[in-house]
């Protein structure tokens, strides 16, 4: 029997090295390709629901590979988390979206771009120092900006999510809570944080024609929102009668397949910034 147990142990620990060996590599991947630059900027629009119209857009990272594919964020920006590269990330994303953003204006695009942040840009001194320093430079920044937290990240570390969030508030950046009601603390969120703005996550969207619960939760996120003076954008638009259902129930912003993927930048200012469009 100690033999068995001994197997049993040899294997546990060669799978968590594997595990080990798996993220080691990964991570080693991630700091090449922010230091080579292989990393791009794709922009998915968000619809103004009442107007038809081009509202902003979400700033959604991308890793294409040489064989033409992409790795998920998914799949990188978590290791990147556990291995504080995120930073590096977060601040490229940034860089990457002020550098555009001269370029959408020019095309007259005027709305914001939402950002997404992590819990460890939140607890970071250097980013907000970072984004200070960005803003003195260009005041007129956070108006263009928005910033989007999910729930988890926000409360991983309540204490310095609201530090952050008080400061660069300050600072005129709003922010929005990104995969809103799949955490477990969507309502102490909105009183304590400084958010102006909520995402309903796709799961609750999907199937909320069929599904009574889902239907239930979206309708009453609304109603508190509107109680809140929150605005709403649901996330996971991907045909038709989910738009006009949400328009219905005056839902301020729609985002989703329906209206478009996430494209690259020259494609996003080709089909959404270009004024002849208007
Ligand atoms: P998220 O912030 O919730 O972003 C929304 C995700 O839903 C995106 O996946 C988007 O492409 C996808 N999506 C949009 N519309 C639809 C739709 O109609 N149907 C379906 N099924 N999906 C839709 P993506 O780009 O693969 O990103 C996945 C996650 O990775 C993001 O979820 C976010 O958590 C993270 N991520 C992506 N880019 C960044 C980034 O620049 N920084 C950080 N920190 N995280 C990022
Ligand atoms: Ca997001
Ligand atoms: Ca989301
Ligand atoms: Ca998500």
């Amino acid at each position: 029997e100690a033999k068995e147990t001994n197997q049993l142990c040899v294997h546990y620990f060669e799978a968590l090295s594997t595990r080990a060996n798996e993220l080691a590599n990964m991570t080693s991947k991630i700091k090449h390709a922010i230091k080579n630059q292989e990393f791009e900027l794709y922009l998915q629009p968000i619809f103004d629901a009442r107007a038809d119209e081009v509202h902003g857009a979400e700033a959604l990272i991308r890793w294409p590979q040489s064989d033409g594919s992409f790795i998920s964020p998914d799949v990188f920006i978590g290791i990147a988390e556990q291995s504080g590269l995120i930073l590096n990330i977060s601040k490229w994303v940034l860089l990457e979206t002020i550098k555009h953003l001269a370029q959408l204006k020019a095309a007259g695009f005027i709305g914001s771009i939402h950002v997404n942040l992590s819990t460890k840009d939140l607890e970071s001194p250097e980013f907000y120092d970072f984004v200070e320093e960005l803003v003195t430079n260009d005041p007129s920044l956070s108006d263009f900006i928005i910033f989007e937290i999910t729930e988890c990240a926000m409360m991983t570390n309540l204490e310095a999510a609201r530090s952050m969030m008080q400061k660069l508030n300050s600072r005129g950046f709003e922010f929005s809570v990104d995969d809103f009601g799949t955490g477990f603390s969507s309502l102490v969120l909105l009183r304590e944080l400084p958010v102006s703005q909520i995402k309903i996550d796709q799961s609750f969207i999907k199937d909320m024609l069929t599904q009574i619960a889902d239907y239930a939760i979206v309708e009453s996120t609304l109603f508190l929102a509107t109680r809140l003076n929150c605005k709403v954008v649901a996330e996971g638009i991907e045909d038709k009668d989910l738009k006009q259902t949400l328009t219905s129930m005056n839902c301020d912003y729609l985002q989703g397949y329906y209206f478009s993927k996430p494209v690259n930048v020259n494609e996003f200012i080709h089909k959404y910034a270009n004024e002849e469009k208007y």
